[in-house]
């Protein structure tokens, strides 16, 4: 089953057009990943699909529902979570706090079965559940807006970035819990510049200014010029 589709999008902030005519589709199940440098349009993308940003023109739909001219929480609600870049917990809630405040009861699931399942996949979480947001170290954060968004039970998992900032021991662990994940049935959408991600990839896209480079599969990504030059330096 097609779980996302993207069809001409094309997003402007006044004059500047970031995003132009980008389309691409993925399965249900897949860890489909949107990998570029700084500035290629990976965010707004993102944002349009979360119903934070307008497109100039260009269609979104999950699960064959269209998207456009949804509020974030209509979107939410569709069963999509969104880590945004920089993570933006709630420094001063604790860490059980920020969870259970991003609760939404979408597939009659009890709220403390996903807190448990959330604590499962991240156990440092259970160990500072009592402990302020902005105590914790970036690692941990990033787990925490990971869990927070788990707390919607979605079934496609949206992250910008969630390397940005990590060690590469940390960013490691951070890609191998995105695989946990998506091993228990949730389709994931990663934005990254660390071209680490591609080991979770099924398929993808590279974006450059804000156009499609290339599209293709895990080995169509792994082996093409631009990820050799620009992400893995040989
Ligand atoms: P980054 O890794 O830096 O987040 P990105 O690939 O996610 O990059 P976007 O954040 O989508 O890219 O930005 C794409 C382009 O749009 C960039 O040139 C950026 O400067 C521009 N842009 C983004 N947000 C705005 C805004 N609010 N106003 C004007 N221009 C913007």
């Amino acid at each position: 089953m097609i779980a996302l589709t993207i069809a001409g999008l094309t997003v402007a902030y006044g004059d500047m057009v970031a995003v132009r005519d980008v389309s691409f589709s993925f399965a249900t199940g897949e860890v489909f990943v949107l990998l570029g440098a700084n500035g290629a349009g990976k965010t707004s993308i993102l944002r349009c699909i979360s119903g934070l940003l307008a497109a100039r023109s260009g269609s979104v739909a999950f699960e064959d529902r269209s998207l456009n001219g949804l509020s974030p929480h209509q979107v939410a609600w569709a069963g999509i979570s969104h880590v945004p870049e920089g993570r933006r917990i709630f420094p001063n809630l604790t860490v059980e706090e920020n969870l259970t405040v991003s609760f939404i009861r979408r597939r009659r699931n009890d709220r403390s079965t996903v807190l448990e399942t959330v604590y499962a996949l991240f156990p440092r979480l259970a160990e500072r559940r009592r402990q302020f947001g902005g105590t914790l170290s970036g690692g941990e954060q990033q787990m925490l807006a990971i869990g927070r968004a788990l707390m919607n039970s979605p079934t496609l998992l949206m992250l910008d970035e969630p390397s940005l900032g990590l060690s590469p021991v940390l960013a490691d662990l951070v890609f191998e819990r995105l695989a946990a994940i998506n091993a228990q049935g949730t389709t994931i959408l990663l934005v990254e510049q660390n071209a680490t991600c591609l080991e979770l990839a099924t398929h993808g896209v590279i974006l450059q200014n804000g156009r499609v480079l290339l599209m293709g599969d895990h080995a169509a990504l792994q082996d093409s010029d631009f990820v050799r030059r620009a992400y893995l330096g040989i």
